[in-house]
């Protein structure tokens, strides 16, 4: 088999150009995803690169040489950019740049001033080390947990791509070549063989990762009760029956509150409709303050209705949390634009039973809430435990 570089640049070059269309149409059909502009970008940036390289004495070494080599490494800091947002740490453009400039500077002065291609090839490659290091640091030390294994993947390709890199720099080149990194020799050849195939792979990783945060964001929206941030109903009781089960097997106790607010209905004729919202909010938070860390689920269940799941609490205690929740909000009045609306809540408390169901522990709260509500409201009551 006969490989030569001009043939491998054209090969690599389509690989470059393939991802681009592709990365390109996915950022339009996912309207803009601003991870994607950067990696766009950095793609066709890189590709540009790509093409100067390739056009090695068919046009001026200043471009086939200087500008393609700072655009390459341009496209190395955009990749890291949107890594960095990717990950939730946006990273400023001071030390990317930096490194651009200093490796620009010294690209340029082992090209015109002491021209020497073996320096070059081990500068192209430390920088490219450097790029892969710096974003493999940003894949595994930053990344959310929800989003980690396709960024271990990303980071495991890029550390192939640096080791294959740091590889090269140690081959030697023809001792014909002159300044022509084309005519360096078959050893380095090999190299640009798995360039390609580190590549293609690199692409994929990006894909994996807008993938899987889709996937997650997708998830979260669908189990979120998008008004107050809590889980949704749907979510309530998938969660709620794991939850309880992993309880039973621990040999715990597992209580529940149904909570519901009174005469809410007035909140919004007397207030409006958007007060009635903000207080459900404030409501949420409320709760969501009282939460223990861990395993508790904490829901909206219904319109002005409110469902928590505390494994590993008695009634005893889940009790004294509601009478927490319920005085806290008689007490306190909401203030909403400058208004005080005062609001109170009814309570329901249940502790699982032998072999109950999520759903049957959720009706027996229920019945103690409708309990409290013909009591005359403002209460709490636990379930009768048989
Ligand atoms: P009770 O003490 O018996 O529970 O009386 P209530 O008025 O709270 O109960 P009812 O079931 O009669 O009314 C519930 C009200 O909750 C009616 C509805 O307008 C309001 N509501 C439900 N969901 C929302 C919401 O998302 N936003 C707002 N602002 N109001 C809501
Ligand atoms: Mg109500
Ligand atoms: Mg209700």
């Amino acid at each position: 088999m006969q490989l030569d570089l001009p043939t491998l640049a054209i090969v690599g070059f389509l690989c470059s150009l393939g991802a681009c269309i592709g990365f390109t149409s996915l950022m339009l059909v996912l309207r803009g995803l601003p991870v994607l502009r950067w990696w766009v970008t950095s793609l066709w940036i890189g590709t540009i690169g790509i093409i100067l390289l390739g056009l090695r004495n068919q046009i001026p070494d200043w471009l086939s040489i200087s500008v393609a080599n700072v655009t390459v490494t341009l496209a190395s800091a955009l990749l890291l950019k949107g890594v960095a947002l990717h990950v939730g740490r946006p990273l400023r453009w001071r030390w990317p740049l930096m490194l651009v400039a200093l490796y620009s500077a010294l690209n340029i002065w082992f090209t015109y001033v002491t021209p020497d291609l073996r320096t070059r090839v081990v500068l192209f490659s430390a920088v490219s080390v450097a790029w892969d290091a710096w974003t493999v640091t940003y894949l595994l030390r930053y990344a959310p947990r929800d989003v980690r294994l396709s960024c271990r993947i990303a980071a495991a390709i890029m550390v192939a791509d640096a080791l294959h890199f740091a590889y090269r720099a140690t081959l030697p080149l023809n001792p014909d070549a002159g300044q022509n990194a084309f005519a360096a020799g078959s050893p380095i050849i090999i190299t640009y063989v798995a360039g390609i195939v580190v590549g293609l792979a690199g692409y994929f990783s990006l894909l994996l990762m807008v993938t899987e945060r889709l996937m997650v964001d997708l998830r979260r929206t669908a189990r979120m009760d998008s008004l107050t941030g809590l889980l949704n109903r749907g979510a309530v009781i998938n969660d709620g029956v794991l939850s309880l089960g992993r309880a039973r097997q621990a040999g715990q106790p597992f209580s529940l509150l149904v909570i519901d607010l009174d005469y809410f209905k007035q909140v919004n004729d007397t207030w409006g409709h958007d007060a009635g919202d903000a207080a459900l909010c404030h409501v949420a938070r409320m709760i969501r303050r009282h939460l223990p860390e861990g395993d508790a689920v904490a829901g909206r269940y219904g319109g002005e209705e409110f469902v928590v799941g505390l494994p590993g609490w008695s009634m005893h205690e889940a009790s004294s949390m509601a009478e927490q929740l319920r005085a806290e909000l008689a007490d306190v009045p909401f203030a909403y634009r400058g208004k005080s609306i005062a609001m109170t809540t009814s309570i329901g408390v249940a502790t699982a039973l032998d072999g109950q169901t999520f759903q049957a522990i959720v009706a027996r709260a229920d019945e103690a809430l409708y309990q409290a509500k013909s009591q005359g409201r403002n209460e709490v009551i636990q379930a009768r435990q048989a």
